[in-house]
């Protein structure tokens, strides 16, 4: 296979909280996926399109620089990518085509459960442990707090009683694995669901008359899980 090659790529999550649900939409919209392998990338049998099953949080660089055409992906993950590449100068386009039914959570501050918590200044001068710095610093920032951010790629839940953080801002659904871990959820920085996104320079033109004939597709599937 070749980068520029003919056929649509799509770049999903292999194995997470996004990928049945990726995978599900689009076989709905008509796709025959072979997954029976676990291989990095899937050859749609009745389409031209390559599916490239990888970890979500590098499918916004292989949409941003052109090396995937489309992609499904959480904003969360979107968001703290276009920050970080905002903050570093590097190109951070895409388009979003559309938002999705799936994937839906929050990113949340969350204290010990004992803590008499009042306002987000309580907040001033402590570490908060999580994985979206760029983000948790936005916030920090639009609400004038002075806090330490430890960026930690995994098991931010557990930073607190590991004497790592004082508090954590991390992704959140029904709150079970907070409550689990004696912390309590405070503020909310951002709501999040899954998206369609697209490279902005994309002109193949037989690459953007499949993606016209999948989104009437997409909506439709969408309609119908209301
Ligand atoms: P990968 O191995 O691909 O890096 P991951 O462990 O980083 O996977 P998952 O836990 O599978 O990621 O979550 C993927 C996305 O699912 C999140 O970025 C978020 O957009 C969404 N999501 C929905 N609900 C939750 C939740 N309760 N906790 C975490 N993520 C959630
Ligand atoms: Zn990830």
């Amino acid at each position: 296979m070749t980068v520029d090659g003919k056929r649509l790529r799509i770049a999903m999550q292999k194995s997470g909280r996004l990928s049945q649900d990726s995978q599900a939409l689009l076989t709905s919209c008509g796709l025959k996926i072979n997954l029976r392998e676990q291989r990095l990338i899937a050859h749609v049998e009745n389409m031209e399109i390559d599916l490239l099953r990888v970890r979500d949080d590098d499918i916004p660089g292989l949409v941003m620089d052109g090396v995937c055409d489309l992609g499904i992906v959480g904003e969360n993950v979107l968001e703290e990518l276009s920050l970080q590449r905002q903050i570093d100068n590097e190109p951070y386009n895409y388009q979003v085509l559309t938002r999705l039914d799936f994937g839906g959570c929050r990113l949340s501050i969350a204290v010990p459960q004992e803590e008499n918590y009042q306002s987000v200044k309580d907040l001033e001068g402590r570490t908060i442990a999580t994985t979206y710095p760029r983000l948790l610093n936005r916030y920090l920032k639009q609400n004038g707090v002075n806090a330490r951010v430890v960026t930690l790629k995994g098991s931010v839940e557990v930073a607190p009683r590991a004497g790592l953080a004082s508090a954590i801002c991390d992704l959140v659904s029904t709150g079970a694995t907070l409550e689990a871990n004696g912390l309590k959820e405070v503020e909310v920085i951002y709501r999040s669901k899954a998206v369609l996104i697209q490279r902005r320079d994309l002109a193949e033109s037989n690459k953007l008359n499949m993606i016209n004939k999948l989104m009437p597709r997409i909506a439709g599937v969408m309609q119908a899980n209301e």
